[in-house]
Order: C-alpha cells, then structure tokens, then sequence
C-alpha cells in the first residue's frame, strides 16, 4: 500500500495521514516533518532548508528526493507508506517513477484533497503543531483538550514560523504554479482518488478510507 496524499497547504495532508498510521499501520513520510527535524537537529541539511521554507518557497528537488530514497527503503516500509507533501514537483515525481520501477514497486493511490482557497489561510495561520509528534491542532477548528498541550504525547504545540499571513501567501501561490500540475500527471496514470477536504475531519477521514476500500 504505498499512497500520496497531494493537495494545497492546509487541505489537511497531515492530519489525515496521522489517523490513517493509526488504522493501516503504515508510516507517514512528511518531507516538511524530516526537514524540521533536521533543523532542530542543527544539521547542515536543516540550516540550507530553512533558508527556502521561511519564504514559502520548495526546497530544491535533488534534496527533498534524496531524503525519500533513503527513507523508503527502511524496515518500516516493507508494507507501504504514506507520501505526505511529496512529490510537489513534476520532476519530483518523475523522479519517483524512476526510484520506485528500479524497484519493481509503484504508487498505489494517489489521494487529492480538494479545498477551495479561500479556506486555507484561515486554517493556516490557526494552526498549532506539537514540537515533539508533528500532530497539528486548530486554535478553533480542532482545538486540543489542554490550550498549548498535545493531547497526543503531551508535547508542546507551536505555531510554525511559516504559518504566518505573508510566507502562506507565497506557500499558496507555490502550490498552484508547480504541484497543481500533479493533478494532471496522476490523472493521467489513472491514480487520482479526488476527496473533499471541506467538513468534519473525521467524515474526510471516513471519505479517504472508502476510497482506499
Ligand atoms: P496540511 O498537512 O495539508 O498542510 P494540516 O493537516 O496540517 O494540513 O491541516 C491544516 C490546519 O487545518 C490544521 O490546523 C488542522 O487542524 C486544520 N484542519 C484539518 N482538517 C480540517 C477540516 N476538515 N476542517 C477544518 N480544519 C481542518
Ligand atoms: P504544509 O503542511 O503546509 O503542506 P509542509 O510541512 O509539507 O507544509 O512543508 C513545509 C515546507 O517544507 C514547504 O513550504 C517547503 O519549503 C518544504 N518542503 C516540504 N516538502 C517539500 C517538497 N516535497 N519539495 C520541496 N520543498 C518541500
Ligand atoms: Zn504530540
């Protein structure tokens, strides 16, 4: 079972690929995730990056497809995993092609989460991220039991230096240049499963599962 959750900043990528670990048993594989580690981390690969995500722009294709290669080929995803905010380029995911038939695997699934624009900002700069599990919250929309705690594992929720109005502004104007484009290339592969993301997130939840069957 290996799937890509694709869709525009905030269409809830991340928060449905947590409750789908918890059924399926697969990992989710988040670029921006290993990417805020690294820099947390202080690694070389996190200061470069850094540069790139505080201006709402991609961090360059060879390094986001180097993290995947090596990432997919560990232990834990022997039975499939959960692309998440990878691929976001058309050479992203030609390189993935490529990476995934030299080893005689393939994509399964290709789930787009479709929320209309005038949304995303609000849900955006609302967003709270817990530091320690990557869980997110909404201030308003789901918010957590305890303000500031992650109901999760207790860890303490941040808002992320990019989720501010000015760099989401740029992240939007991104992802409709160089990911929507994906829409189509996965169209045309026959591997786009099209969900609403507008709604209660466990109704979007239960909308993903049914496509998943
Ligand atoms: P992505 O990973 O696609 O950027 P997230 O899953 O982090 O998006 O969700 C972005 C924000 O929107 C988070 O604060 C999250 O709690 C909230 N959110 C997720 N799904 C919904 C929904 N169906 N309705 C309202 N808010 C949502
Ligand atoms: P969101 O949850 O809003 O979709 P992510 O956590 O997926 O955000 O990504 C945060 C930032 O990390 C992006 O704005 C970008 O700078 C960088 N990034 C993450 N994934 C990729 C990727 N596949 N290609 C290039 N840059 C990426
Ligand atoms: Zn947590």
């Amino acid at each position: 079972m290996n799937i890509i959750l694709l869709g525009p900043p905030g269409a809830g990528k991340g928060t449905q690929a947590k409750m789908l670990v918890d059924k399926y048993g697969i990992p989710q594989i988040s670029t921006g995730e290993i990417l805020r580690a690294n820099l947390k981390a202080g690694t070389q690969l996190g200061l470069e990056a850094k540069k790139y995500m505080d201006a709402g722009k991609l961090v360059p294709d060879e390094v986001v497809i180097g993290i995947i290669n090596n990432r997919i080929q560990e232990e834990d995803c022997r039975r499939g995993y959960m692309l998440d905010g990878f691929p976001r380029t058309v050479a992203q995911a030609q390189a993935l092609d490529k990476i995934l038939a030299e080893q005689g695997s393939g994509i399964d699934d290709v789930i787009s989460i479709e929320v209309a624009d005038h949304e995303l900002m609000g849900r955006l700069t609302g967003r709270r991220t817990c530091r320690q599990c990557g869980q997110g919250f909404h201030v308003m929309f789901d918010p957590p039991k305890v303000e500031g705690i992650c109901d999760k594992c207790g860890g303490e929720l941040y808002q992320r230096d990019d989720d501010n109005e000015k760099t989401v502004a740029n992240r939007l104007k991104v992802y409709s240049d160089q990911t929507q484009p994906l829409i189509d290339y996965y169209k045309k592969k026959s591997l786009l499963r099209s969900i609403d993301g507008v709604g209660d997130i466990k109704e979007i939840f239960g909308r993903v599962v049914k496509v998943l069957g």
